[in-house]
């Protein structure tokens, strides 16, 4: 079919709208507030977002809000001087934020730190000045290969700072993955740490680094954080090149004036999760993504002054960097930031954090959340988590029965949840709800933001019930190219629609309500007996029965049928797997969907290929199936599954 449009297969009709009392205290209330401020900011955008910019510190303020001059290398704010770090810490220091906590950091043996909006500021200026006195200047790409500590946020943080652009590595790719990393941005500093803890055992992260930089001339200083309070790691430092961060920052004056900078400096690169191949370098700037995080992190996750908010994504993603680092602290908020793995010292440890510290907002994955149901419900209903008030999920579309559990188990029935859809290429969140308008439905990341002209259209541009996601307008965070790689942007995200709209790569479905519904990537699209289908929908069905945690499905060569389908499936723990369990997943899906989609083959299997982000590699399935070399590997969180699963499909 050419015209890109999706067969939708599954109805969802649940709903479930705010209670009274969220709606009262919410910061937007109400579909009436909602509708009347997304018509403002589609119908006069520099209005609207020159009034958000105006919440924040410019230096200078812009001479133009918009500039389309070179697109689709668009310009926000331009002529407008500012500093994201500014905005993040030095601007809450007047007033009743001065002595909050920024950051609540635990490690993972149970080690901690609390550092306040003052502590924060003395630490980065410190950091700041030491990378100066190393000489870090203005432009220079500094790759971060840290662990999930403070010094991590403060690096971030640091850079924006004096202009500095960073790229954090995520701190589990292994040197190969550093090296085509630092060679692609040309870094002339590398940030890392001695080591880290996961799952209880230590991790040396400078024997990776030291691996990774070897020959390559353009690093000219490591600078190396100590891991606080332990000896546990080996770390050897080259003379010359290697520094110590604690060394380095001692004798460093704690004020360091934020640089004036142009709201089109370069703020950060970062490197894509690399689920559909090799991972592109986003380029983001100052001021738009400044705008756009603090903005949604406001309404999305309806901050106020009391929250505690926790967002369980690493730094090296994009979600930790907007949702973690920049978004709260520019909206003054109280962050936690936990080291370690979700199953250490057990698989409760993520509820302890909730307890422990009253975690009033928690935003997490999909994968983490099929994990929870997986472990089974003993362990959050053995915590306090009466605290939470809002509940989050970003990264891959949220099976609604994975929705209903987290709604039940994890929400007690009274929080909203937000499922967020965005891409490290639009800086911030896309299409969700706002927990005091929206009416949820499972599985659906419901309306577009302020600003974001989002549709579903077919090849030629119109709009169809199911097809390719779009989004018309461009928004304050866009990314502003592929670092090095021009016509890789525009061939990848402008080569639709005579390249007037952008192209996320995601297909999607929207619904009476003009509710958005993710169906999956586009290559990822399965076609059997002429029926395209989302893989998201076909991968639900399997998540209702209640024997399953996990599934993927892919579409796999067929010689009458030209597809044909394979479904992965992954099972609770304390199921076995059995030829009946096989024959009622096959039943399910033909009542649910109908006889054409049910598979040719069934797989269990105790793991599926995932990204160190814990997506699922579709197209590293179907390499498997298929019989081909895999293709990219290097963003694979864990090679055996890989090869256990091809074992087992030849076997089977
Ligand atoms: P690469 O672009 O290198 O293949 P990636 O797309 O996984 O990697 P990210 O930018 O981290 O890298 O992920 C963005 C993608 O994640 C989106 O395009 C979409 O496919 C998926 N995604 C994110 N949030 C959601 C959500 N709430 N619902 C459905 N899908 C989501
Ligand atoms: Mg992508």
């Amino acid at each position: 079919m050419d015209s890109q449009e999706i067969n939708v297969v599954l109805h969802e009709n649940r709903t479930f709208p705010p209670s009274k009392a969220f709606q009262d205290k919410a910061h937007i209330s109400g579909m009436d507030a909602y509708n009347a401020l997304y018509k403002k900011s589609i119908e006069d955008p520099d209005t609207f977002w020159a009034e958000a910019a105006s919440e924040l510190h410019w230096f200078k303020p812009w001479d133009k809000v918009f500039d389309d001059s070179e697109k689709p290398f668009f310009k926000w704010f331009t002529g407008g001087k500012t500093n994201l770090c500014y905005n993040c810490v030095d601007r809450h220091l007047d007033g009743p934020n001065r002595n909050k906590a920024a950051l609540i950091w635990e490690g993972e043996p149970g080690d901690s730190r609390v550092l306040t909006y003052f502590d924060l500021h003395r630490e980065i200026c410190k950091f700041a000045n030491g990378l100066k006195s190393l000489g870090v200047q203005k432009g220079d790409r500094i790759a971060i290969y840290l662990p999930m500590i403070p010094e991590l946020a403060m690096a971030l943080l640091a850079c924006a700072r004096i202009g500095a652009v960073h790229s954090v590595i995520f701190a589990g790719f292994s040197a190969d993955s550093i090296k085509d990393r630092v060679l692609d941005m040309d870094a002339k500093f590398v940030i890392t740490g001695d080591g880290s803890w996961r799952r209880g055992k230590a991790l040396n992260l400078k024997a990776l680094v030291d691996e990774a930089v070897e020959g390559v001339d353009c690093v000219e200083k490591v600078v190396v954080v100590k891991r606080e309070q332990s000896d546990a790691f080996t770390c050897s430092m080259k003379e010359g090149r290697d520094v110590w961060y604690h060394k380095l920052v001692k004798d460093q004056s704690q004020n360091c004036p934020a640089e004036e900078l142009d709201s089109e400096d370069m703020l950060f690169l970062l490197y894509t999760s690399g689920t559909t191949g090799k991972p592109k370098g986003i380029i983001h700037t100052q001021g738009g993504y400044m705008v756009y995080t603090y903005l949604t992190a406001k309404y999305i996750f309806d901050l106020k002054p009391e929250d505690v908010y926790f967002c369980t994504a690493d730094i090296g993603w994009v979600t930790g960097h907007s949702y973690l680092v920049y978004g709260p602290l520019a909206n003054a908020a109280t962050c936690i930031m936990y080291e370690g793995a979700p199953n250490h010292p057990d698989n409760g440890r993520f509820w302890d954090i909730v307890e422990k510290y009253g975690v009033t907002i928690f935003y997490t994955a999909p994968t983490a959340i099929r994990a929870f149901m997986k472990w089974g419900d003993k362990w959050p209903q053995g915590r306090d988590l009466s605290s939470l008030r809002l509940l989050g999920t970003v990264g891959e579309s949220i099976n609604p029965e994975a929705w209903m559990w987290y709604h039940k188990t994890i929400g007690a029935e009274k929080c909203p949840i937000v499922d967020t859809w965005w891409q490290t290429e639009t800086g911030g969140a896309m299409l969700s709800p706002l927990p005091g308008v929206t009416a949820t439905k499972p599985g659906s990341a419901t309306l577009p933001f302020f600003g974001i002209d989002a549709a579903v259209v077919n090849e030629d541009g119109k709009e169809t019930e199911a097809g390719l996601l779009t989004i018309r307008k461009p928004w304050p965070a866009i990314m502003r190219g592929i670092y090095g790689d021009p016509e890789r942007y525009k061939s990848t995200y402008w080569c639709k629609w005579d390249g007037e709209y952008y192209f996320p790569g995601d297909g999607a479905k929207v619904d009476d309500d003009g509710y958005f519904w993710i169906l999956g990537r586009v290559d990822d699209v399965v076609n059997v007996s002429g029926h395209r289908i989302g893989t998201a929908e076909l991968e639900s069905v399997y998540v209702e029965h209640p024997s399953t945690a996990e599934s993927a499905v892919i579409g796999i060569k067929h010689e009458i049928k030209g597809q044909c389908l394979a479904s992965f499936v992954t099972l609770k723990d304390g199921i076995e797997e059995s030829e009946d369990l096989k024959k009622e997943l096959n039943e399910l899906v033909a009542k649910k969907i109908g006889k054409f989609a049910v598979p040719e083959k069934i797989i269990f299997t105790s793991d599926l290929p995932k990204t160190r982000s814990g997506k699922i590699m579709r197209r590293l399935l179907r390499d498997i199936a298929e019989g081909r070399a895999l293709g990219n590997v290097t963003t694979l969180a864990d090679p055996s599954v890989v090869e256990s699963l091809k074992c087992q499909y030849s076997e089977d």
